[in-house]
């Protein structure tokens, strides 16, 4: 390619040092508005921001997402760009996202060598699941429809400049769930006249194992996990309240469903079992992200021709994507790119030390460009 995106890293070191948590990316997403007039797309701000690049007759649309929030970490780094803002940092990447979308932005302004709609997608809150059914609430896929979609996430571990993906299912749902056990305090000498929860709550704890081990299939790659159990207990009370809260992954939406019908089963079961009332609270966050075949084809193909390492039927991921609900309106296709495995860069998603690798910038834009020029052919 004959543009020159060798200058992205300090855009993406720009907003590296001013992160936001979701649905307070005030300054990135006029900073990415800013730049996407500036390249001259057509702008629509909204909980998140749309820039449309139009060239050519046709009425061909596609869709490219990048996600624009930060996390609720303190930065541990000592780099020149580390965030200036206490508590918040880019640990997942989405800097660099932004980087290589705008980048890509510019690039196709420049050589506008494709016919149809390029439509440049910056969500808020990827992280809470919350961006994208706030933009699909805003109806953005009626005001500027498309017929695909596309989002490419890092992944550190992996070869830098690795394009992963798969058709189908490639990253896990996400629910969380709370089991309150009401039951009656009571003197901790005296335990005849309660109804001890944190005994309750126990032997919830333990049944609930049984669910990936005893009523899903082997390698059906679930995971159900309580991850905190509080009691309204103390040194010499028992509690009569007892709440356990936990996390849920499933890798098909039947698991999902017989995970929450099992959570109830069982919580019911030993709640009657001990004369106490309970309540199970169950909702999914992030559905399960599947791909579409032709979307995939498209990526994998692109990803080659721009000479990048490619593996086309990678393991799905274990982690939740707010690209689910894009991708279940509209085919999509979710890539992971390699990050490296040195350094910053091979730290783990979400670690305070992580840090995007600036090498992915024109790797990144370039493979954007090419998809847009394969996908919307002149
Ligand atoms: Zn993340
Ligand atoms: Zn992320």
């Amino acid at each position: 390619m004959n543009l020159d995106l060798s200058n992205l890293s300090d855009l993406r070191r720009a907003f590296h040092k001013a992160p936001e948590l979701g649905f307070k990316e005030t300054g990135t997403k006029a900073k990415v508005a800013s730049l996407l007039r500036e390249y001259g797309l057509e702008v629509h701000e909204g909980v998140g921001v749309v820039g449309l690049l139009r060239s050519g007759n046709s009425n061909r649309a596609i869709g490219l997402r990048a996600d624009m929030d930060a996390l609720p970490i303190h930065e541990a780094s000592q780099h020149s760009y580390v965030s200036k803002t206490p508590g918040v940092m880019h640990a997942c990447g989405h800097d660099g996202h932004m980087t290589m979308l705008l980048g890509a932005a510019k690039a196709l302004a420049l050589d506008p060598r494709f016919s149809g709609t390029a439509v440049f997608i910056f969500q808020p809150n990827e992280e809470l699941g919350l961006g994208a059914k706030a933009m699909l609430k805003e109806k953005i896929l009626e005001r500027f429809p498309i017929e695909e979609i596309y989002a490419i996430h890092n992944l550190p571990g992996a070869p830098v400049g690795q394009i992963s993906t798969r058709k189908g299912l490639i990253c896990s749902s996400e629910s969380l769930f709370e089991i309150s056990i009401n039951g009656q305090g009571c003197h901790s000498s005296m335990p005849q006249t309660g109804q001890d929860a944190i005994t309750i709550g126990a032997e919830m704890i333990q049944a609930l194992q049984t669910i990936i081990a005893r009523k899903l299939s082997p390698g059906a790659g679930a995971v159900v996990s309580v991850t905190e159990f509080l009691t309204d207990g103390q040194r010499n009370i028992l509690p009569g309240t007892a709440a356990l809260k936990g996390d849920v992954r499933a890798l098909n939406s039947k698991d999902r469903i017989d995970i929450e019908t099992f959570i109830r089963q069982i919580s019911k079961g030993i709640a009657i079992a001990h004369g106490v009332d309970v309540n199970v609270n169950f909702r999914t966050e992030f559905i399960e992200t599947i791909n579409a075949d032709v979307p995939t084809e498209a990526a994998i193909r692109v990803a080659q021709a721009v000479g990048l390492d490619t593996v086309p039927d990678r393991t799905p991921m274990n982690f939740s994507e707010d690209f689910a609900h894009f991708a279940t309106a509209v085919p999509g296709c979710f890539v992971l790119l390699g990050n490296g495995d040195t350094g910053p860069n091979g730290q783990p998603l979400h670690a305070n030390n992580y840090d995007f690798n600036d090498a992915l910038l024109p790797l990144g834009a370039e493979f954007w460009t090419k998809l847009v020029y394969d996908r919307l052919p002149m």
